[in-house]
Formats: C-alpha cells, structure tokens, sequence
C-alpha cells in the first residue's frame, strides 16, 4: 500500500468506487493510472481538478472528461 500516493478525494469518487459506468477499462488499470499514482496520476484526471476547484463533481465523469 502506497497511501501517500493514494487520491485524498478516493474515498468519494464514483471512479475510485466502481460506480461508474461510462468506465470502460478494468477498475484496477484506472486506479493504478490516476488515484494510486500520486500527484503525476492526479493531475492528469479532470475529476480531481475538479474537485481540487471546488466544483461539483458529476458521478458520471471520467478522469478524461
Ligand atoms: S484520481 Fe480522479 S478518479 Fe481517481 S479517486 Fe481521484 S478524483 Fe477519482
């Protein structure tokens, strides 16, 4: 376990969840790339920069869009 590197927003996300379903890849790729991967994964996810603006984050979006 890496927690360090593990989204702060995680525990909230519908991405991190596996409760998305415009998620198309397996759930573990998609963590590994953007929630597990510190703050190279995080940035790359429009729903953390969302999140990190204070803006609503709709359950639907993915890290791309
Ligand atoms: S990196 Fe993106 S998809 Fe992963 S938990 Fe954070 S906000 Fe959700």
């Amino acid at each position: 376990m890496h927690l360090g590197k593990l989204c702060k927003y995680a525990k909230d996300c519908s991405v991190y969840k596996n409760e998305n379903n415009n998620i198309k890849k397996p759930i573990f790729l998609v963590r590994n790339v953007f929630c597990n991967r510190g703050p190279k994964g995080w940035n790359n996810c429009k729903r953390f920069l969302l999140y990190e603006k204070g803006e609503d984050v709709p359950d639907n979006m993915t890290p791309q869009g």
